[in-house]
């Protein structure tokens, strides 16, 4: 049995694993010259530095076990689990990990902290259960009110302007009243009970090592996969040059955009949510110093009301890992908000550079002076942007999916977005074909195997 998998990020490659595991023949066509999608990373002047995706939990049950499959689950790290909110200038570290400890922090009043603690418990009693690797199984709760308005009429402004959009500009890159209601418990649910922990070697490892079991050819563009009386019929360019490819069934692994463009069947069926689907854009900043600040935080969530141009910053230095930074250096990586990337007039990577450095250094006067390294990365179509009503299409979307044809799509965009989604709807679609494709053509001696 022969599968192509088009795509080389997690979604991708956690499908063509899955279904060499069962016995196909795989090829994964990366438009890219390398592997990894949005988890990947530079070197710049002695820095690791991850490109996009930069965090892992404790949470990341399907790229843990992925690992454990791998041999390499025993080269996870733990990092710090802290992180700051900023009120009125002021920085103040909670356990980012354990939303209760919310209680503790002297950034809200005791008023808005029993909000927060009443919106938590409201989570804990959703029915069906919230799971962050299907949050549009909620998509009762996506009404048609933005985080803010929920916010607004169950908790209160300071709850919003601490926690609740900085907590979505962290998770989304995109401010509390532009994002559905959901995506303030999705943010709860991903982040409740986790620690937070990094594989040894960055964000791009794992791909690296998944690439590596099966055929992957990298600079190969796919314009076109159509179904044929057989399976599935694959066109693509590899270097400039026109190919084809047949196969018994396709993984389309890219970003939802991009596979309703390669796919006339797909665009059909993934109607409801590629006719509205939004992509925030990510602007960062990644920025070096000879020296780091005192705080054990990875992560500074900034409310709009404090910047509205710098989203987040991850300090990436404290993430656990001891060689990504030459010898007591820091590395911050700054991001920006999608609202605010139109107003920085000139738009070039200087002044991205100075807004970054400006105020990370009044967060952090300490480092004024010592900046050594500064990098930045662009993406287009960064992370889905969860308006609301995003939730509601997304189901109607799964509803069209069906699990026995030959193609199928995997990717971040069918709940909240990141790398555990990623691999875990990769994952389900190799099942789906594995499932009925596999059965349907496999020869008989084989489909005793996999009765036994
Ligand atoms: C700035 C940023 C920060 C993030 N931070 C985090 C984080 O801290 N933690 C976390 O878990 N997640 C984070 N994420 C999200 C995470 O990176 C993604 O959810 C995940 O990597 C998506 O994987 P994917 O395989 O679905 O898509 P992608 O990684 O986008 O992979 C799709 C692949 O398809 C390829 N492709 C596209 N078109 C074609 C074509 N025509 N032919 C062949 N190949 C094609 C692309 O080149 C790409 O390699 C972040 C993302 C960004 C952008």
């Amino acid at each position: 049995m022969k599968a192509i998998v088009v795509g080389g990020g997690l979604a991708g490659l956690g499908a063509a694993y899955r279904l060499h595991k069962n016995g196909w023949e795989v090829t994964v066509l990366e438009a890219d010259e390398e592997v990894g999608g949005r988890a990947k990373m530079i070197e710049r002047n002695g820095y690791s530095i991850p490109t996009g995706a930069t965090q892992v939990s404790t949470g990341y049950h399907d790229y843990i076990a992925l690992c454990k499959e791998l041999g390499v689950d025993d080269d996870f790290v733990a990092g710090s689990n802290m992180v700051s909110l900023i009120r009125d200038g002021k920085l103040y570290e909670i356990d980012g990990t354990k939303p209760l400890t919310v209680a503790l922090t002297g950034a809200l009043s005791l008023r808005s902290k029993y909000l927060i603690a009443r919106s938590m418990m409201e989570m804990r009693a959703m029915e069906p259960k919230l799971s962050p690797l299907d949050m549009s199984a909620n998509h009762a709760v996506d009404d048609g009110r933005t985080a803010k308005d929920f916010a607004m009429e169950r908790m209160n402004q300071q709850s919003y302007d601490v926690l609740v959009d900085p907590l979505m500009r962290a998770c989304t890159l995109n401010r509390g009243d532009a994002v559905s209601a959901l995506e303030w418990f999705s943010a709860l649910s991903t982040l409740g009970g986790v620690k937070f922990i990094t594989l040894r070697g960055g964000v791009q490892r794992l791909s690296h090592l998944l690439a590596a079991k099966v055929d992957t050819r990298v600079n190969a563009r796919v314009t076109d996969v159509k179904r044929t009386t057989g399976g599935v019929e694959v066109n693509f360019t590899q270097d400039g040059v026109p190919q084809s490819l047949t196969a018994d069934a396709c993984v389309l692994a890219t970003r939802l955009p991009e596979a309703v463009e390669m796919s006339e069947e797909m665009a059909e069926v993934a109607k409801p949510l590629a006719s509205r689907i939004e992509y925030n854009r990510g602007f960062l900043v990644h920025l070096g110093y000879s020296v780091k600040p005192k705080t054990r935080s990875v992560g500074v969530m900034v409310p709009t009301v404090e910047n509205p141009y710098i989203a987040l910053i991850w300090l990436e230095h404290n993430k656990g890992e001891d060689d990504i930074t030459p010898p007591g250096h820091g590395l911050f990586t700054v991001y920006f908000d999608e609202a605010a990337l139109d107003d920085v007039k000139s738009g070039s990577d200087e002044e991205y550079g100075k807004i970054a450095a400006d105020y990370l250094e009044k967060l952090y006067p300490e480092l004024k002076g010592h900046q050594d390294m500064m990098a930045v990365s662009r993406w287009n179509l960064a992370i889905p942007h969860p308006t609301p009503g995003h939730y509601r299409a997304v189901n109607e979307m799964k509803g069209r999916i069906d699990p026995a044809g030959p193609i199928q799509l995997a990717g971040d965009y069918f709940t909240t977005t990141g790398q555990n989604s990623a691999i875990h709807w990769g994952q389900r679609a190799a099942d789906n074909i594995i499932k009925h494709i596999g059965r349907r053509n496999a020869p008989a001696e084989s489909l005793a195997e996999l009765k036994a």
